[in-house]
């Protein structure tokens, strides 16, 4: 049968305005809970490959559902990153992730360094630089230790804004890595004028090493940050077999579920003493 249009507009605007309105409503409560101070940060373990040693973690948010569940990072996210409200939050990851780090300092681990996402909003943020610093400060870390992950996308946004603010911050000492690296298709021209340390192989990348084959983008950007005089860094490493085959290839550190998933900082203090570090 034929189908009338405007029945069809009538669908979509309803799907629209549904939408619009579980947007509203998601980000009403994500403003809500963070100001009653529910979200959390986890941290996922990165490891030297070779020796498998703990070298560092990635701080990751978490947001109970209130219901023994999370809502993934990949839906809220985005959400606060829309509504803005990802400028206050990602300063409370960042001055969280000082915090953490520091008291690892005060237990022994005092080799360890500390990930930390940072979205487009952020960099718009004209005080950005200022805050990391003052984050720093607060909690008396040593800046070395602090690593920032950016994605293709943030520096695509606004290039010379972001070159500016991570060349201020790594002549702080902040380190600077380049996250989901190979996903982004956007102009390789920048990698040379960001003040880089490491290269994140994106996990679809490390997904492909299946045994008897080989993984030709995994290897091309290896040799590439290789090149660039990089550290790199495999994501989502879940086999024995992608680890090896990682090592083959040249890089030096891995982050995934063979070693760890991301865990409560409690857990992460507990998983630290009985690793082989
Ligand atoms: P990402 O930065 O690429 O983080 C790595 C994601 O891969 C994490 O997902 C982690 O749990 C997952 N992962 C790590 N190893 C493995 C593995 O072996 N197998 C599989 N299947 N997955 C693995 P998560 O925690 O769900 O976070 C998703 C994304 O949300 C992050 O991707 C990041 O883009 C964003 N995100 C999380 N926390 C923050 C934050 O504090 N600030 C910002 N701006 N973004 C964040
Ligand atoms: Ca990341
Ligand atoms: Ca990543
Ligand atoms: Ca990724």
């Amino acid at each position: 049968a034929k189908k009338n249009l405007s029945d069809n507009y009538e669908y979509y605007a309803k799907d629209i305005e549904d939408q619009t309105t579980w947007r509203l409503d998601m980000i009403r409560r994500l403003r809500s809970d963070f100001m009653e101070r529910k979200l959390e940060l986890w941290f996922q373990p990165q490891v030297d490959l070779l020796s498998e040693k703990v070298v560092g973690m990635e701080g990751l948010l978490r947001w109970p559902d209130g219901n023994n569940g999370y809502i993934s990072p990949a839906v809220f996210i985005p959400l606060a990153e829309y509504s803005g409200l990802i400028v206050d939050i990602g300063q409370w990851v960042l001055e969280e992730s000082c915090r953490r780090l520091k008291s690892l300092n005060e237990s022994g681990f005092d080799n360890l360094r500390v990930a930390v996402n940072i979205s487009i909003p952020q960099f718009r943020d004209r005080y950005f630089v200022d805050k990391v610093k003052d984050a720093l400060k607060a909690s008396n870390c040593d800046p070395s230790f602090l690593e920032l992950e950016i994605t293709e996308s943030v520096v695509m946004d606004e290039p010379q804004i972001v070159i500016d603010a991570l060349s201020t911050l790594k002549a702080h000492g902040v380190a600077i890595a380049i996250d989901d690296f190979g996903t982004g298709f956007s102009s390789m021209s920048y990698l040379q004028k960001l003040p880089l340390d490491r290269l994140k192989v994106d996990r679809s990348f490390v997904k492909d090493i299946q045994p008897g084959q080989s993984a030709v983008l995994a290897e091309t950007i290896v040799t590439l940050g290789n090149k660039l005089g990089l550290l790199t860094i495999a994501e989502g490493v879940e086999t024995r077999e992608q680890a090896s085959y990682m090592i083959k290839l040249g890089c030096d550190e891995a982050q995934g579920y063979l070693y760890a998933k991301p865990m409560p900082f409690e857990e992460l203090l507990d998983f630290l003493q009985h690793a082989k570090n």
